[in-house]
């Protein structure tokens, strides 16, 4: 009840302005390191994040069996090329990492348009645009462009070069943990393995790394804890090495596609009623925006591992248009330019309300079920003389409607937010009449982790 991540929490328009801006900075930052499931991208990426927030980076070496899986070769790259037969660089990693399909083993040599043309990914319905292509557990090169450029390639002998280095070493991922008066955890987990990719993985990036570092100066309840991991291996990796931390996760969310044009989503934890679903449900729902929300489905980001039936922890997926619902998903249309401050700035601030609500959110148990207490000569009621004046008359009205709310309905059974969405009154309202309650000793904090 004492913690401090106050009251406060809907920071004020120039606020988040202040950190849309200083989000789609570190996007711009990130945008051109090339990143993968393993390799110095991630390791470089995760130095610029340690300026705001001290992560832990941590490595796991390639061959350690994690689950059903093995932590694979670790891939490097420098610099990748493809010269004509008339002796111009038509392809150059150094202008776009994406023309490179990651994992690519080296290769040197001259080849004929012909046999080059197999290694050539396009998108032929999009064709001004480059494909993001990987290829991680089946060893192969690889070099993407656009359809229109596939098009103009002229026969003869090519020159082609992708200066790779594919061995054993390790993967690599960032941590960082702030701890509550509780160790009961809320978890929040992003990917960091794609190369020049703004909304699908650099904007749930950025958005913990602010809300980290903004959460960090206060004193919540839980605990908080943030991993920026490769998609997939790294969140399988992440559940091997900590399964004795598992139980303690009350709730979680998935931060990944946050800064398109599109409307929010909430994909709903696998268990679709625990209490992080519920709010984010009723946050979209008092949004006055128009929303989505989904059930969850096999498929998607790394909710597919939390939520795996042996863990089937508590976590949904907070996103704006969902992965593979926009045009420009995987290719070179994910830019700065697709992304917007302003839906940056808006997922920050569902962000932040959700967790503030889990931090507050609890059930109480009134001490004098037995008929309504007297609020008179505890100075709680209005009629008793206690009038606010930082208050309007609805809000008084409302404070006074909350009393007999919580006292009503605090049986054990119903949270605060239960008693919020029941009773209609503003969920920061219930909470406050109910830390009123609470110092007055009519209510018994239970606890229901
Ligand atoms: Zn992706």
């Amino acid at each position: 009840m004492k913690n401090l991540l106050n009251s406060n929490y809907k920071k004020s328009q120039v606020e988040i302005k202040k950190i849309q801006e200083d989000m789609f900075n570190l996007i711009s930052e990130l945008y051109p390191i090339c990143r993968s499931i393993t390799g110095n991208g991630v390791r470089q990426s995760l130095d610029i994040i340690k300026k705001h927030i001290e992560i832990e980076k941590k490595e796991v070496a390639t061959g350690t069996q994690v689950f059903d899986w093995n932590i694979p070769k670790e891939w490097n790259i420098s610099n990748a090329y493809i010269i004509d037969p008339n002796g111009k660089k038509i392809i150059d990693f150094k202008k776009s990492n994406l023309h490179v399909m990651s994992y690519s083993t080296p290769i040197k040599k001259k080849i004929e348009l012909e046999e080059l043309k197999k290694h050539i990914h396009t998108i032929p319905t999009q064709p001004n645009i480059i494909p993001y292509i990987t290829s991680y557990y089946n060893e192969n090169w690889g070099f993407c462009m656009s359809q229109n450029q596939f098009n103009e390639l002229e026969s003869g002998e090519y020159e082609i070069c992708i200066d790779s280095t594919l061995k054993n070493g390790s993967l690599t991922y960032g941590e960082y943990l702030i701890k509550g008066e509780i160790q009961d955890e809320f978890l929040l987990s992003c990917y960091i393995c794609h190369p020049s990719l703004c909304n699908d993985n650099l904007s749930g990036v950025a958005l913990l790394t602010y809300l980290a570092k903004y959460l960090k100066n206060l004193k919540p309840k839980f605990s908080y804890r943030f991993l920026f991991i490769p998609e997939t291996i790294g969140a399988i990796t992440w559940l091997n090495l900590n399964e004795d931390k598992i139980d303690k996760i009350k709730g979680g969310l998935v931060a990944t596609c946050l800064g398109d044009s599109g409307n929010s989503t909430y994909k709903k934890s696998r268990r679709g009623d625990s209490r992080i679903d519920k709010i984010v449900s009723y946050v979209l729902k008092h949004s006055n925006s128009e929303h989505s929300i989904v059930d969850f489905y096999p498929y998607g980001s790394d909710e597919r591992q939390f939520c795996s039936p042996g863990f089937n922890l508590p976590m949904g997926s907070l996103m704006r248009t969902p992965y593979r619902k926009f045009l420009e998903y995987h290719n070179s249309g994910d830019n700065l330019e697709f992304i917007k401050k302003d839906s940056l700035g808006d997922s920050f601030s569902k962000y932040l309300e959700s967790i503030w609500m889990f931090d507050k959110d609890e059930k109480f148990l009134n001490v004098n079920p037995k008929c309504e207490p007297q609020l008179g000569k505890r100075g709680i009621y209005r009629n008793t003389g206690i009038v606010r004046t930082d208050m309007n008359t609805d809000e008084i009205e409302q404070r006074e409607l909350a009393i007999f709310w919580i006292m009503n309905f605090s049986d054990g059974k119903n949270s605060l937010l239960d008693i919020s969405e029941k009773s209609g009154i503003p969920f920061d309202i219930i909470v406050s009449a109910s830390s009123n309650l609470y110092e007055n000793k009519l209510l018994k904090q239970l606890d229901d982790n």
